[in-house]
């Protein structure tokens, strides 16, 4: 993903330039389609056991798992760490997540 400099904003965790190199974690909600499960473990009883075997003949398998950001970015979050945060501190993902979400709607 190509990122400009005016994308570029505060560290989320402390607040401070990210500086030169930084790191963005990306944090995105998965669902697992039911269908598609049952499809892969139904067959993996039938045959033995062999999840692998299974999910090369079960229709749905290759894309049994969604990760929605992928779907559409609006339903992820991007968390930048200035490198100190990164490497030093017990950074709370989830939770700089959904503040990261409040402050995109606005609230
Ligand atoms: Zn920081």
């Amino acid at each position: 993903m190509k990122m400009k400099i005016s994308d570029l904003r505060a560290c989320d965790c402390c607040g401070s330039p990210v500086g030169f190199s930084f790191y963005v974690l990306r944090v995105s909600m998965a669902i697992v389609k039911p269908n598609s499960a049952r499809q892969v473990f139904g067959l993996t009883a039938m045959l033995g056991g062999s999840l692998a075997l299974s999910e090369s003949f079960a229709p749905g398998a290759d894309d049994a798992v969604i990760v929605l950001s992928d779907q559409d970015s609006s339903m992820g979050e991007e968390i930048y760490l200035c490198q100190e945060c990164y490497i030093l501190k017990a950074v709370r993902v989830c939770e700089l997540a959904e503040i990261r979400s409040y402050k995109k709607a606005g609230a």
